[in-house]
């Protein structure tokens, strides 16, 4: 496999020194019962997991299934990384909308609902995580206190590798990686999430109509249980959808049942498309 990379990547070299270091990191904190390595088949976790295999230290790497996972990545993984236990969410995400509402950068109840459920206390949970994928990330240190669960260490030992330090890794020591990549994907993470880009969540929509129309039905769900949006006049599921997915704003004309499909399916939909929306065919 061979990612599309921005030719800086290519020429780039793998840092010796910073691998020794990671290594040495690896190794300094490994605790007597190992790490709890989060796994999310993405390349950094990827990465991670090598590391963890080529310093020799005790880990068990688990993948917190969220119910957006690109069935690509899910593939990935169960070919290559067999060893990673996929833990299913006790509740789905469609469950918890209509509890949670619809998550939002603001409020971003699914991560600690679904992606960071399961380490146990006093685990020291190694994460792939690094200063260079955001301004919020560059402001974590190697080894923190989950502020949300004080029991638990978060430890980030790929935290000053750059995006260059991980392909040049890949690259030099032939590591598989999900094929998402190949295809353009600069983060391979949960489809539709809120943080990613705004071009990238109709393209995911489009690509997997399915999550897609399962949102729309769980904030159909959420409508019927509880207002929501009464400032905006929310009064329908594809209104939700548009707004949630930044397509529609305060002012604009309401958007309809067609306006959502569209976006689901910009290359024209038909009546059972309509009919799925509204639950009454599953895919
Ligand atoms: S959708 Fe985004 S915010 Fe929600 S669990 Fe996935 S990564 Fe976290």
């Amino acid at each position: 496999m061979k990612a599309k990379l921005q030719p800086q990547l290519i020429e780039y070299k793998l840092d010796r020194r910073k691998l020794d270091i990671t290594l040495e990191r690896l190794r300094m904190y490994q605790p007597p019962e190992g790490y709890w390595l989060g796994f999310s088949g993405g390349k950094d976790s990827t990465t991670l997991k090598t590391l963890a295999q080529m310093a020799g230290v005790k880990f068990t790497a688990h993948f917190n299934i969220t119910g957006l996972d690109p069935p690509e990545v899910i593939k990935f993984t169960k070919t290559y990384h067999p060893d990673v236990i996929l833990e299913p969410p006790p509740r789905t995400l469609w469950e918890l909308i209509p509890k949670w509402g619809p998550p939002t950068r603001l409020h971003r109840w699914c991560c600690q609902e679904l992606k960071e459920r399961t380490p146990p206390n006093g685990a020291i949970v190694a994460l792939g995580i690094r200063a260079a994928e955001s301004r919020r990330r560059a402001t974590y240190t190697l080894l923190e206190r989950c502020y949300r669960r004080p029991g638990i260490a978060r430890f980030h030992p790929i935290i000053d590798w750059t995006d260059a330090d991980i392909w040049a890794f890949i690259r030099e020591y032939n590591i598989p990686y999900c094929s998402l990549y190949d295809e353009g994907w600069v983060r391979v993470s949960c489809l539709m999430c809120p943080f990613a880009r705004l071009k990238e969540r109709p393209a995911h929509a489009a690509r997997y109509p399915n999550v897609a129309l399962q949102f729309v039905r769980a904030f159909d769900r959420l409508l019927q249980q509880r207002p929501f949006g009464q400032s905006y006049h929310i009064k329908t599921p594809a209104h939700l959808f548009m707004w949630w997915m930044e397509k529609w704003h305060k002012g604009d004309p309401i958007p309809t049942e067609d306006d959502a499909l569209n976006l689901i399916f910009p290359n024209g939909h038909t009546p059972a498309d309509h009919e799925r929306m509204k639950g009454h065919i599953h895919p």
